[in-house]
């Protein structure tokens, strides 16, 4: 599956696209790096094409997320109203055990053998606005940073929503609980150097296998490593929208090609 998401992405990248792509230690320039922006699609997703006719827009794994990443198209999508995606702007996904979404995908549009962060790979993180990262310059993260998450959090109550401020109550849901988790992992960031999309990263075990924040030009920056499974968590928390996925890409196909220049 890997491999046919591999040749999917390249099929991408030779298109006419011109999203430049920065790696942690210099930018790509389009003309190195052409590349067509694409959706984003759940966990577990077999190659675009094959997606597209194999999602019969049901919303099962809409339905079962507990953090609300999934949405359907509407008429505006190029696959057809209804078919899933991610808006890793909107909302990242944050890899849950046993993947529900892939359990739930009446037809293997979400192919069920991706049931485990091993076998689940979605795409590749991107730096696409380097320059806008807080911490090159060890910005703290602020209380308005962390608010467009609280904003976007259906689960939560409006005075919890105004006060940026979750609390756990016993007769939360599993994902109520799991959303408000989530969001108070962001509070205790606030006053700190932003380093939230390395610290929140939920790649599983070890997060520091898929980004770390490195020296460089006398700050840090994210550096994305080869475990990145292209989640979108780090898109979503992110204050100035210095990362982006690139649905379906691998680690080689972004960074490899750039040998040396993935370091600070
Ligand atoms: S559960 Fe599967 S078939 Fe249904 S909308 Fe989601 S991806 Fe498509
Ligand atoms: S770096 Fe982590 S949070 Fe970002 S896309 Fe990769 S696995 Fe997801
Ligand atoms: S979340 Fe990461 S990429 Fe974004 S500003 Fe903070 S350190 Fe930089």
């Amino acid at each position: 599956m890997q491999e046919k998401k591999r040749r999917q992405f390249m099929k991408q990248a030779a298109g006419l696209g011109v999203l430049g792509v920065a790696a942690a230690g210099g930018i790509w320039a389009a003309k190195d790096f052409k590349l067509k922006k694409g959706r984003l699609r759940p966990p577990g997703a077999v190659e675009e094409e094959k997606y597209i006719s194999m999602c019969i827009k049901c919303g099962q794994c809409l339905q079962v997320c507990p953090y609300d990443s999934i949405k359907l198209e509407d008429i505006d999508g190029k696959a057809g109203v209804g078919t899933a995606y991610i808006d890793p702007l909107a909302r990242g996904c944050y890899l849950c055990e046993a993947f529900p979404c892939v359990l739930a995908c009446p037809t293997g549009a979400l192919d069920h053998e991706a049931n485990v962060i091993e076998k689940v790979h979605m795409g590749m993180a991107i730096v696409v606005n380097e320059s806008a990262c807080l911490a090159l310059d060890g910005k703290k993260v602020t209380k308005d940073m962390i608010g467009r998450i609280y904003d976007h959090t259906a689960v939560i109550s409006k005075e919890e929503r105004v006060n940026r401020k979750v609390e756990m109550y016993d007769n939360d849901t599993e994902k109520v609980m799991l959303q408000k988790t989530l969001l108070k992992k962001l509070s205790e960031q606030e006053g700190k150097s932003c380093s939230l999309c390395a610290d929140l990263c939920p790649f599983t075990p070890d997060p520091s296998t898929a980004i770390g924040m490195v020296a460089k030009n006398g700050g840090l920056f994210p550096e994305i490593r080869d475990a990145c499974v292209g989640c979108g968590a780090c898109v979503e928390l992110c204050p100035t929208k210095v990362l982006q996925i690139l649905p379906y890409a691998t680690y080689a196909d972004v960074y490899e090609k750039k040998k040396g220049t993935n370091h600070a």
